[in-house]
């Protein structure tokens, strides 16, 4: 046959051995030209033919393929879609021939079989292609893995990774392939096919566990690996995905650790916590149970409230709606909780807002603070002790801080500056309680000692300004304050006012020199000595009058200096001074000139710079013994004129008394005859006036006896019968002004008196009716005073002024009582009376306002 290859056979060999050539040629381009050359040699005329192939987008074609022809064209088909064509140009054939169709028609099957065959090729490639680039993708993908994958056959021996696996082991690609995972990670045993990793892979499709993997630095991490067998391989193969899992571990720990930390404050803590939720607890931790003593199911679910006393109940919702989250900036809140067992519990609770099971809940911690409270309580108590001592204290305790200010004073230094304790706390001891003059020095030497540079003297001086504004001295002892480190943090001072006892002093020294000069300038002879022993001391007197010097008289006693006939006396006059402490004897002493010196000696027994001493005053007594000499004459003349006395009373009773009474008498009568008015009015002052003259007479003759007690006889008699019989007496006057008379004894009062008695009780009552005025009462009372009787006369009346009071009971005097007649006698009668009596008399304002008390005493029987 004619250019044509009759063995079908050998031609598809041909095509395969084409498709052979170029199934290892990557390169489309080339391998089209491969196809372009080599197409023609499969068909038998190679030589007119020229080829044109076209794939996607790439075009080949021979060289002589302008040509012109017979073209037969093919497509090139991949999976059933057109990709590209085959052309072949046959040139010089007639198509008119007969045989040339027969050669065309065996051409046209030849090109369909090789463009089937290239299809097919193309096909396959195409698909190798894919898959080609499906491994990179993958292998890409791989390597952009976080997690290492490495795959490992079932010896251990490692076959392919990805890049993080290489990074993290730090071994090269080449180093790896050369490597065991046995090398890697450390827990794999040699056996590693039947390793439980291995074996569950094998059994359960897939296992994980974890491993420390040794990095080529030596550094182990911690590794979880997933574990799968890898199918459709001749050899059991495994790809393991292996994490580091050290930041997990580590964070699991962290997390196990955390828990643990907040298990403990939570469950172990010294605080209770709750949660509370819309009122409700929600949560609460054995602390917070144990402070309130309910159980955990007694509280759950409960009204938080139930655990707040009810009068707190307003306060505690308050605290709760202020609660934020920023517990730092939150005030803590202070109640006394309620416990189960219904008693207080003082707690302090701090809140914040979490969220708790999806919403929100407010957490409290609570802490008892009642061992805190009593300890604070006992702190106060004994602060209180403390500043109650330092009150107590009679000295002035302050305490000035390095700022100067004063931080604290007690009682005594507040009183002594004046002011409030407040008004001296936290103010500058140095501007507000110093005066100017020392004012500057002190707090010079003060900041000195604050630095440490000296030590403040042990006692020293000086001055105050208290609030009135005056100076006071004071003598201190000042000791500076330490903290624990040794700073001086301020000064405790402690203060004696010594202002008074200064003056004292002042005061002390002017009276000693008063005294010594008394001592010395006195006329009387002053002496100290010891008890039978030598003088201590003598003034200028004992030693002028006795003619001794000083020095002289200080080696003498007493006794020396006494008449030697009198001396035996001394001893026993010692001897009564140091028993009596106070005797007065008289006794001749002896001048130096050998005169005899009659003294009257005053003796007392003293403490003398802590010895018992004498101390003596003597008098020179020698104008005394004159004088008593002229006494004794003059007593002779005293009586005369005493007798003189007795005959003017005797005159006034006998002479005088006896014609004012025919006065009277005939006056009386005249009166009834009188039809003249006015000679009427003269006889009635004639009347008065004797009446008073005689009045006058009787009393003073009265009182003239009363002089001469001699003849006084004193009986015990119930002064009470005796008042009320004066009493009847004066019934008209009283009756007249219409007194009320209030007489009041508890009982008799049975004394030691004379009958005379009458005239004291008859003077007072007049005087009360005299000189009170008309319907006012007048109070007789008797009392009784230990030994005495009292008897209280008390009118209403005009009173006597305190002037008067002394003078009433002399005789003749009278207060200014306009219009009232009287004597001036009366209560000199009551004086003497009383007096005769032994008794004691007096006058007092009537307590009730207006008015006097005139009251005696006399001695009970
Ligand atoms: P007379 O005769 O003046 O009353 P007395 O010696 O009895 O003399 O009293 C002396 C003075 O004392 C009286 O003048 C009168 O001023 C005053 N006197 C005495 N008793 C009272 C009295 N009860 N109330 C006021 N003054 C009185």
């Amino acid at each position: 046959m004619n250019g044509y290859s009759s063995n079908t056979e050998h031609s598809i060999a041909g095509i395969a051995d084409l498709v052979d050539t170029i199934l290892d040629e990557t390169s489309v381009e080339e391998m089209l030209k491969i196809l372009v050359e080599r197409i023609p040699s499969l068909f038998s005329e190679p030589e007119n033919m020229s080829v044109k192939i076209s794939w996607l987008d790439e075009h080949c074609e021979s060289d002589s393929y302008s040509k012109p022809g017979i073209i037969l064209t093919s497509d090139i088909t991949v999976n059933g879609k057109k990709e590209g064509f085959i052309e072949i140009i046959i040139a010089g054939k007639d198509t008119e021939i007969e045989n040339n169709a027969d050669l065309i028609h065996n051409y046209e099957k030849m090109l369909h079989l090789i463009s089937r065959m290239i299809s097919l090729f193309f096909e396959k490639r195409k698909k190798v292609m894919e898959l080609d680039n499906i491994e990179k993708k993958m292998r890409s993908y791989c390597n952009k893995l976080e997690d290492y994958l490495f795959v490992v056959n079932s010896n251990g021996n490692i076959l392919d990774f990805n890049t993080s696996f290489e990074t993290c082991t730090g071994y090269t690609a080449e180093e790896l392939h050369q490597m065991n995972i046995k090398d890697l990670l450390t827990q794999c045993s040699d056996n590693f096919e039947n390793s439980p990793m291995i074996k569950d892979a094998a059994v359960k499709g897939s296992s994980t566990f974890e491993f420390d993997h040794r990095c080529k630095s030596g550094e182990i991490v911690p590794m979880s690996i997933t574990c799968k067998p890898l199918a459709n391989n001749d050899e059991k193969t495994f790809i393991c995905v292996a994490r580091n899992i050290s930041e997990a571990k580590k964070a699991e720990l962290e997390l196990q650790e955390s828990e643990r930390k907040y298990s403990t404050i939570v469950e172990k803590g010294n605080d209770g916590i709750i949660i509370v939720q819309k009122g409700l607890v929600r949560f609460a931790n054995s602390k917070a149970l144990d402070i309130t003593g309910y159980e955990y199911e007694d509280i759950i679910n409960e009204r938080y409230l139930k655990l707040i006393p009810t009068e707190d109940h307003q306060r505690s919702i308050e605290w709760l709606n202020q609660c934020n989250s920023n517990i730092a900036n939150k005030a803590i809140f202070h109640v006394d909780l309620l416990t189960k067992n219904k008693q207080e519990l003082p707690v302090e609770i701090t809140g914040s807002v979490i969220d708790y099971e999806g919403s929100e809940a407010k957490l409290l911690i609570l802490r008892d603070i009642s061992e805190r409270k009593c300890i604070e309580d006992i702190l106060k108590q004994e602060r209180d002790k403390l500043e109650n001592y330092l009150d107590v204290a009679g000295s002035i305790i302050g305490i000035v801080g390095v700022d100067t200010n004063i931080t604290f004073v007690n009682k005594k230094g507040a009183e002594v500056l004046g002011y409030t304790k407040d008004e001296i706390i936290g103010a500058s001891w140095f501007d507000k309680f110093l005066p100017e003059s020392v004012r500057d020095i002190t707090r010079e030497n003060f900041i000195k000692v604050i630095n440490g540079e000296i030590d403040p003297p042990e006692y020293f001086e000086n001055l105050i300004l208290t609030k009135s504004g005056e100076e006071r001295l004071i003598f201190w002892h000042d000791v500076p304050l330490e903290d624990e480190n040794g700073k001086r943090i301020g000064v405790i001072s402690s203060g004696e006012d010594i202002t008074e006892s200064r003056k004292m002093e002042a005061m002390l020294v002017e009276s000693e020199n008063n005294l010594k000069t008394i001592f010395n300038n006195i006329d009387d002879l002053i002496s100290i000595h010891k008890p039978h022993g030598k003088f201590i001391d003598v003034n200028k007197a004992a030693v002028s009058s006795t003619g001794y010097t000083k020095d002289e008289m200080l080696e003498m006693s007493p006794k020396d200096l006494v008449w030697p006939g009198m001396r035996p006396m001394m001893d026993g006059y010692t001897e009564r001074i140091m028993k009596e402490k106070n005797i007065i004897f008289e006794i001749y002493d002896v001048h130096k000139n050998g005169s005899l010196l009659p003294h009257e000696v005053n003796s007392r027994l003293i403490e003398y710079k802590g010895e018992q001493a004498i101390i003596s005053v003597a008098r020179d007594i020698t104008e005394r013994k004159k004088a008593e000499e002229r006494l004794k004459r003059y007593a002779g003349e005293l009586k005369h004129s005493n007798e003189l006395k007795d005959l003017f009373t005797d005159i006034i009773r006998h002479d005088l008394l006896t014609p004012a009474s025919v006065v009277k008498g005939y006056t009386e009568e005249l009166i009834m005859t009188i039809n003249d008015e006015n000679a009427l009015k003269l006889a009635e002052k004639v009347r008065d006036n004797n009446d008073r003259l005689i009045e006058l007479l009787e009393t003073a003759t009265k009182l003239a006896k009363l002089q001469k007690n001699e003849d006084i006889v004193f009986e015990n008699m119930d002064i009470v019968p005796i008042f009320k019989m004066v009493l009847d007496s004066f019934k008209t006057q009283h009756e007249m002004k219409e007194h009320e008379i209030v007489f009041t004894a508890d009982g008799p009062c049975p004394s030691v008196v004379n009958t005379v008695i009458e005239e004291v009780f008859a003077n007072l009552l007049s005087n009360a009716i005299k000189y009170s005025p008309p319907k006012s009462r007048i109070e007789i009372t008797f009392s009784d005073e230990n030994n005495m009787w009292k008897t209280s006369v008390t009118d209403f009346g005009i009173g006597i002024s305190d002037k008067d009071k002394p003078l009433l009971f002399n005789r003749f005097h009278r207060a200014d009582k306009k219009g009232i007649k009287g004597t001036g006698l009366g209560l000199a009668i009551v004086k003497r009376i009383i007096e005769l009596h032994g008794g004691k008399y007096g006058v007092e304002d009537n307590p009730a306002g207006h008015g006097s008390v005139f009251w005696v005493m006399l001695k009970k029987a």
